[in-house]
């Protein structure tokens, strides 16, 4: 199915989509704590993404496809596939495209791609430069959905602190039918967004990307991913820094408050970040399915 499709149904029956992203685990046994968590959700998220060669451990040899096909097939749920181009050039992505095909997998978050750390956009030569190529060779390359990202504080590569609205748009022009955001701590950063861009005549649903803080380290990595962090979740981290059960149940409650607020606003999509922790997902499916 396609997830604009749930998107529809949702959205009519007034209900914002609610999905889970994982990521491949380098472990069979984390493979399996996976496939575990998802069998034992009593509440089905409306969909689940897999990441692709995130933080620059690139190559063909990931799990993204076997763990998405696998998700619709047994599961029965609708499972979207994130591709990046940085690492990929266009003969190669039409392969990639044409195995996703083949396992009957038809959602596709389309990104360019982090550079790995101490390499430049220069050292990838034949990749497409921007995302917005791939969302465009995608669509012409199949019957696929294809998700775009966005950034509710601006992409880190970027000198601008807001979303580049013409950025979005190109994305939106090349065939992009929803966007899902970079995670955000201040959901008001996300809302001013929305807003931006539905009145910018981009007329695609937006999923709010949310991450839970359970540790921290994980909390000071996001800055490093445009995050900023609000001045009530600088205390709440400095108060149970000390006691990591403390931390994670705060962070948690955290996270609940900004989903019941986004929610609340009728945003059309919440997309939550699992760390591949099952008692994120199950919580998360608990409370909001
Ligand atoms: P683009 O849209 O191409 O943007 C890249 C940079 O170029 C930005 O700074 C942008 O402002 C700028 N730009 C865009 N268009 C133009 C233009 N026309 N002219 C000039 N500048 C332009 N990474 C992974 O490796 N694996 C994953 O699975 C993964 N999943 C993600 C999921 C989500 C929801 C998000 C938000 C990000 C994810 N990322 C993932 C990270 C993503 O790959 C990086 O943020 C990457 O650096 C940018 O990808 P993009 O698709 O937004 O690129």
């Amino acid at each position: 199915m396609k997830i604009t499709d749930i998107y529809k149904e949702k959205n009519k029956a007034n209900k914002s989509v609610v999905s889970l992203e994982i990521f491949p685990p380098k472990t069979d046994a984390g493979i399996e704590t996976i496939y575990n968590t998802v069998a034992g959700l009593t509440r089905k998220p409306d969909f689940i993404s897999v990441t692709y060669g995130a933080m620059g451990s690139y190559g063909r040899e990931n799990k993204t496809l076997e763990i998405a096909e696998k998700i619709k097939k047994e599961y029965a749920i609708e499972t979207m596939h994130h591709l990046t181009s940085i690492n990929n050039n266009p003969e190669q992505i039409t392969e990639i495209l044409q195995e996703i095909k083949s396992k009957n997998v038809e959602n596709i978050l389309a990104l360019r791609g982090d550079v790995p750390v101490g390499a430049h956009r220069e050292d990838f030569p034949d990749a497409y430069h921007y995302a917005y190529e791939l969302i465009s060779d995608i669509k012409k390359a199949g019957d696929f959905d294809v998700a775009a990202a966005i950034y509710p504080e601006g992409h880190v590569d970027s000198p601008l602190e807001v979303e580049n609205i013409e950025h979005v748009k190109r994305k939106y022009d090349a065939g992009a039918n929803f966007f899902v955001s970079q995670l955000f701590f201040d959901n008001d950063k996300f809302l001013r967004l929305n807003d931006y861009v539905k009145n910018s005549g981009i007329k695609a649903p937006i999923a709010a990307g949310i991450m839970p803080v359970l540790q921290k380290s994980q909390a000071e990595r996001m800055i490093f991913f445009g995050a900023s962090l609000p001045t009530r979740l600088i205390k709440i981290i400095n108060k149970y820094k000390e006691s990591p059960d403390d931390l994670r149940k705060a962070g948690m409650d955290y996270a609940f408050e900004q989903i019941d607020d986004l929610l609340s606003r009728g945003v059309d999509g919440v997309h939550i970040y699992t760390m591949n922790k099952p008692f994120v997902a199950n919580q998360m499916m608990d409370k909001y399915l």
